[in-house]
């Protein structure tokens, strides 16, 4: 192998399919050229641009790339280029390239465009020998560069890469079909009505399946996974009345676009609203999502998953061997992962011919283990019943309540958990008001139907509370405990509540009620708790702080204007940073980093140069607890008076609009997945002599459980309210990567 040489120049182009997420990815690729000082530049219209040569291949500048990360689509533009499937277009191709030094390239594109990036790669050395056989092109330009690098991101709403657990745009078409079919959901509870709805994902179930998760649908077909039965039709209409049985109100079947039988045929969304409207005798209707499902803004995790992708394949770009194989940038297990390009595109577009060739164990396979848990937790959901019978198991009195902050999620897991529960045969008890409420004894049996519609609702039903009991308090718990015979607690929640849950768990020897197993589901917005890496809720308030910083930056946008904003988050920087990262702050202080005086000085003066180069807007984000002294007051006030006319400052402190809200898709899946682990959790370990308590978690997207004596010793050593290990600093280079080429 060839000993890594710098490339020149860099060259970023978007092909295929445009997908919500990947202005962000160009975004970075620039600013982290730009930052390892290696010239930019831009294809316009994809392999058509790069093919027509000429202005479509632009030197990029950080600012020419600035304010586009909340815009969907492809602002670079995307196109079909039939001439680049042609070797004559590939070497005119190579020639526009070779002119401007261009020897590093990443395509941000689908399967079809990794594949033809990959074939200009391998060609490349020949269309060069062509090249200057033709007299187009200098023997010592090309020999300068003799090989083309190679990086590959996937952009595509469908999430059908192998590669990567998810492609740039699928959880932004995620989040406007759960919009779409919230808005569905409540015209058709009122009229008792059935609907159908169609989404995307030709080979892929992807958006499908999680949809399904996202809203509490009664049935969805995926192509990987048919209907195992002959006669579907009946299986479905059986399901969906017994749902009418036990009083839904309303029925919603989601359909992928490639749905099939098991002999291959297509299950269209029309044949299903056929089979619904005659075997239930019931008005049913059909919406197709369409296009609606690649439109808008990309959500929050769109832009940091094409952030972070960008600014890896950069890097990617810089360690690789001139002659090395071309790698895919994805993410895998929550981590940022290269891979071996077309081992990826070959094993996706594997997954397609096993679907074609009908082996439907070996489609799922390929899709990995969470897809499979995901399945089976829908499955489990759309047949669950209330009292099943318990089958001579033993049967259990579970209790459910909530502690900490109310976090977007907690009812999704309620839900998720009482039906899990209830379908083995045991009973569920809520508490309402969290630890106190438990003291008090505000206790109450659930009723199958007392959830229906949870899924997709804020806030927490029950109520929650951030006290957590005092040791005189526990006697109180404990009678109450023994009262409603409680063989085993889920606590949904967050800091307080896992101190609480903590406290009963190491006084079981004291007061024996709390010998039974306890588990905590991780739902604060702030994701400031050990034993996992995200936690219910966060997502839906990153959300809503994009969103909302996007408005602000908008409304800012036509004065000279520096704006501090105030996220929540307590003492953890998680919110904070990744919204920094999803807005494109400037500047961003953390309670892990803290302020400092020399940190500030250098910050107005920065800015200051920056607006006085022509910068119209400004945004620093810092976290609620980031300082003591230095407030978000105190920073508007030094900003405003330092900025010495170049800019005026303004400050917004986004407060509990960050706790409401309903929850995001990502979260309504993991609290989904999490409550049926720990109901399973709780039903393995309940009545079984000296009780396992758990911390329930998502590490490397694996759901984890966590002894809960643990809690105190992956807590900070500093004594702050966060775990020791904050995986989220790992963004921090990337931020500033980012906002320092801002300030060019
Ligand atoms: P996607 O990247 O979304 O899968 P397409 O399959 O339409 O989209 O591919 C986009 C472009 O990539 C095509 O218009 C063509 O220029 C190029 N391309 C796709 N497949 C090949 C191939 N096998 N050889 C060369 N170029 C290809």
């Amino acid at each position: 192998m060839e000993q890594p040489t710098r490339p020149d120049s860099i060259a970023v182009l978007t092909s295929g399919g445009d997908a919500p997420g990947m202005n962000a990815a160009v975004r970075a690729v620039v600013r982290t050229a730009l930052a390892l000082d290696i010239q930019a530049y831009v294809i316009h219209e994809g392999y058509l641009g790069m093919t027509d040569g000429g202005p479509a291949i632009q030197p990029a500048t950080s600012v020419q790339v600035g304010g586009i990360l909340q815009r969907g689509g492809t602002v670079i533009g995307t196109a079909r280029s039939p001439a680049f499937r042609t070797r004559d277009g590939r070497r005119r191709a190579a020639a526009n390239l070779l002119e401007r030094g261009i020897d590093a390239l990443v395509v941000i594109g689908g399967d079809g465009s990794l594949t033809g990036a990959n074939l200009f790669r391998s060609e490349w050395p020949e269309l060069l020998d062509e090249l200057v056989e033709a007299g187009q092109v200098d023997r010592a330009l090309a020999d300068r560069h003799p090989h083309l690098r190679l990086v590959g991101i996937v952009g595509s709403i469908d999430n059908d890469m192998f590669g990567t657990d998810m492609t740039v745009g699928a959880d932004t078409a995620l989040h406007r079909i759960t919009e779409a079919v919230d808005a569905i959901h409540s015209t058709a509870a009122s009229h008792q009505r059935s609907f159908v709805i169609e989404v995307m994902g030709r080979n892929c179930g992807y958006l499908a399946l999680m949809a399904g998760l996202a809203t509490g649908a009664n049935w969805v077909f995926i192509p990987e996974h048919p209907p195992e039965v002959d006669d579907w039709q009946t299986l479905v209409c059986e399901t969906v009345m017994a749902g009418r049985r036990i009083g839904r109100r309303q029925n919603l079947v989601i359909v992928a676009e490639g749905a099939q039988d098991r002999y291959g045929e297509r299950i269209t969304s029309s044949e299903v609203q056929d089979v619904l409207s005659r075997g239930l005798g019931e008005d049913t209707r059909v919406t197709i999502l369409g296009h609606v499902q690649r439109g808008g803004a990309p959500s929050a995790f769109d832009r940091n998953l094409s952030t972070e992708c960008g600014y890896h394949a950069v890097h990617e770009l810089v360690r690789l061997g001139p002659d090395e194989e071309p790698k895919l940038i994805g993410i895998r297990d929550n981590r940022v992962t290269s891979s071996p390009l077309m081992d990826s595109v070959i094993k996706t577009q594997a997954v397609a011919e096993h679907i074609a060739a009908r082996d439907y164990d070996q489609a799922m396979r390929s899709r990995g283990g969470s897809f499979i848990e995901s399945f089976e937790t829908l499955k489990t959901l759309v047949r669950a019943q209330p009292s099943r019978e318990a089958n001579g198991r033993r049967t259990l009195r579970l209790a459910l309540l909530h502690g900490g902050g109310p976090s977007p999620g907690m009812n999704t897991a309620v839900r998720a958990a009482l039906r899990m529960a209830v379908d083995g045969g045991h009973t569920v008890l809520a508490v309402s008001g969290g630890f106190p409420g438990l003291q008090e004894g505000r206790i109450e049996e659930l009723e199958w139907m007392s959830v229906s519609g949870w899924v997709s609702h804020g806030g927490a039903e029950f109520g929650t509370s951030r006290t957590v009991p005092k040791a005189a308090d526990l006697g109180a718990i404990a009678a109450q405990l023994e009262a409603n015979g409680i063989d085993g607690l889920l606590m949904i929640g967050g800091f307080d509540g896992y101190e609480s849950a903590h406290l009963l768990h190491t006084a079981r020897n004291i007061h024996p009620a709390f010998d039974i197993p306890i588990v905590c589901l991780p739902a604060t917005i702030s994701n400031d708790l050990p034993a996992t890496e995200i936690t219910v809720g966060a997502d839906t308030a990153l959300n809503s702080i994009t969103t909302n910083i996007d408005k602000i930056k908008q409304s800012g946008g036509a004065q000279q204007r520096v704006f501090v904003v105030e996220v929540m988050g307590k003492d953890s920087g998680y919110l904070a940073l990744s919204a920094a990262l999803a807005t494109g702050a400037e500047r961003t202080y953390l309670p892990e980093e803290g302020i400092t005086l020399d940190q500030l000085r250098h910050d107005v003066m920065q800015l200051t140069a920056g607006f006085r180069a022509g910068q119209r807007i400004g945004l620093l984000v810092r976290a609620e607890h980031a300082d003591r002294v230095y407030t978000t007051p105190f920073l508007w006030a030094l900003f405003e008076k330092e900025g010495g006319g170049a800019f005026d400052a303004r400050q917004a402190i986004l407060g509990h609009l960050q706790q409401g809200g309903d929850p995001s898709p990502f979260d309504r899946i993991q609290a989904t997945r999490l409550a049926a682990r720990c109901i399973e959790f709780l039903v393995e370990h309940g009545g079984a002599g000296r009780s396992t308590s758990a911390m329930c978690g998502l590490i490397a997207g694996q759901v984890v459980f966590t002894p809960l004596e643990d809690f105190p010793g992956l807590l900070d050593p500093d004594g702050a309210r966060r775990p020791a290990d904050q995986k989220w600093l790992d963004l921090r280079p990337i931020v500033d990567t980012m906002a320092a080429e801002a300030l060019h």
